[in-house]
């Protein structure tokens, strides 16, 4: 791999001057690249995008956009194992970057799937029928929905390079608009060689598609109403840049997917022996072992009917003594790094927040076993679990230690776990576990409000269940408060966010006519 990142930047692939700032393998602790954009002409990308890559894309209709999404998914599918092979050095299992991975292309495939069957053939999308706005049926109205003429610019998070991207690619590129991708410096690579991909099987129109490899300064400055920022990370970034005077003041459509304590939920009617009860157990290790933790959607708060809480630490406790860390590919692990050693200490930071008001059932946040790898070189951390015996506590509730941790809280009756999951201030996930038709209904009513999506998980949808932790292209992902208060996904609507809805008023079939559709007249 090159010293320094490329960005790829009207029409040519770029590098940064000076050796940037360094990327280090998550296992081995290796150099694997440099991040600088320092030199690069990004105000030019971002004119490349509007003057070429949008007209360029609009000269299709959204039909023959869904045919490019397909075909782009289809090449990232055709050469995942490179992609593999790339995530292993960001700490990744082969099972965490099918994640990623397959993920990604899977959901490009979603979107595809849906704009071939849900949009029509140009550049309008009439969305309503008619309303009548007079007496005598000659003047009505309705609404379109247009391409935006700018750009869509996306700022990842660094734990979902391929997903993240993609999900955010294929709605913008359905609807028209030409993408920047910013990835997050400690997998840009990653997300560099997907790109790459895409651009070498020749299918996108020149400008649809650019990347930067580094940070972008002076970018928000040139962006105003007829562009989007699909932003995912942490809370405090996403503060940062929805501040910004090209949301605040130029009204940029801004969409933020940020961090969030989920939670989980054991019913009841779950009592050891029973099926949800050990569903709730297996979810819960999964999400705490998967990509190491580090999932927007992982479970950071397990609540368990407050007499139960021994027997589920120990069931837990149990079944986290079987996770093997290490190197991804060695034999029998099951756990792989976190992203970097800044990372794993910054989590070590967060657990030791969270133990200042809850116990340790399982782990050492100091040390663990890893098969392949050198502990002290690697981004290694064992499975933390937590349990919060004082529910005055406040940690668990706010503190996301974005690692292989989560911590057990006790609940008694709804009421009582609806105050207490409300006390995350917004979630993109949570799950109710449980058989009891009446709970589930109570539970799934009260935490509604707080969460932009929710599993109920028992005996008879859990084979086919997607699982707590998976966001589904058709559905919505985002979440109230801290979780962002955005929407990604949710089939077409994450489309309509690059479209404007103008409200034509008019003859009877005017709306049918701009779509180019027959007239009545
Ligand atoms: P982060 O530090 O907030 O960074 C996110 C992105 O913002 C990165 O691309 C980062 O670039 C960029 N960035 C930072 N400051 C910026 C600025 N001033 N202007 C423009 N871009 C800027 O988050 P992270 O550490 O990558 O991701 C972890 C967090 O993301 C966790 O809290 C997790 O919960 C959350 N997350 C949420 C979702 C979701 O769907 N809701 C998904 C995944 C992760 P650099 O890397 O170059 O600094």
């Amino acid at each position: 791999m090159s010293e320094t990142l490329p960005s790829y930047l009207a029409g040519s692939w770029q590098t940064g001057t000076g050796a940037g700032a360094p990327v280090h393998d998550a296992v081995t602790g290796d150099l694997v690249t440099g991040i600088s954009t320092e030199g690069l002409d990004l105000a030019g990308a971002v004119r490349h995008a509007r003057e070429v890559g949008g007209p360029g894309l609009r000269e299709l209709g959204f039909t023959e956009r869904a045919e490019l999404v397909k075909a782009v998914a289809g090449a990232v599918a055709e050469r995942k194992q490179e992609l593999y092979d790339l995530s292993a050095r960001a700490g990744c299992t082969r099972a965490d970057s099918k994640v990623d991975v397959d993920g990604g292309f899977g959901t490009a495939m979603v979107f595809a799937g849906l704009g071939r069957k849900g949009l029509p053939s140009g550049n309008v999308l009439v969305e309503d029928e008619e309303t009548p706005l007079g007496r005598g049926g000659t003047f009505v109205g309705s609404h379109v929905l247009t391409p935006l003429r700018g750009v869509a610019l996306q700022v990842n998070a660094f734990n979902f390079p391929v997903w993240g991207m993609l999900e955010k690619l294929a709605p913008a590129l359905l609807a028209g608009m030409p993408t920047i991708v910013k990835p997050a410096s400690q997998t840009a690579y990653v997300a560099e060689h997907a790109v790459r991909i895409m651009l070498e099987a020749g299918i996108l129109p020149e400008g649809a598609l650019q990347l930067v490899s580094g940070p972008i300064p002076g970018m928000f400055d040139l962006l105003g109403g007829q562009d989007t920022v699909g932003f995912t990370g942490s809370a405090a970034t996403a503060a940062k840049l929805r501040s910004d005077p090209a949301v605040t003041h130029r009204s940029v459509r801004f969409n933020a997917e940020a961090d969030s304590l989920n939670a989980s939920v054991l019913g009841p009617d779950a009592t050891a022996g029973t099926p949800e009860f050990d569903l709730f157990v297996g979810a819960l290790v999964t999400e705490m072992t998967v990509k190491a933790g580090q999932k927007c959607t992982a479970i950071r708060r397990a609540f368990v009917p407050q007499e139960r809480l021994d027997e589920v630490s120990d069931a837990v406790a149990a079944l986290l003594g079987e996770v093997v860390v290490g190197a991804p590919g060695a034999e029998g692990v099951t756990m792989g790094a976190l992203v970097g050693v800044d990372q794993r200490d910054d989590v070590r930071r967060q657990v030791e927040k969270l133990r200042g008001e809850a116990d340790l059932v399982f782990g050492d946040v100091a040390k663990v076993d890893v098969v392949g790898a050198d502990a002290d070189r690697g981004a290694f951390l064992s499975p933390i679990l937590l349990r919060a015996t004082d529910r005055s506590a406040t940690a668990p509730h706010q503190v996301e230690a974005f690692g292989p941790v989560s911590t057990l809280l006790g609940y008694d009756g709804v009421p009582d776990l609806v105050e207490q999951v409300a006390r995350g201030d917004g979630s993109l996930a949570g799950s109710v576990v449980s058989a009891d038709a009446d709970f589930v209904r109570e539970a799934v009513v009260g935490m509604a409000p707080l969460h932009g999506r929710i599993l109920v998980l028992d005996r008879e949808d859990a084979g086919e269940s997607t699982g707590h932790g998976t966001p589904m292209p058709q559905l919505v992902h985002g979440g109230p408060g801290r979780a962002g208060g955005g929407e990604e996904e949710g089939g077409l609507r994450a489309v309509r966010h690059h479209l404007q809805r103008t409200a034509v008023q008019g003859g009877p079939g005017l709306a049918r006519a701009l779509a180019g559709g027959p007239s009545e007249k």
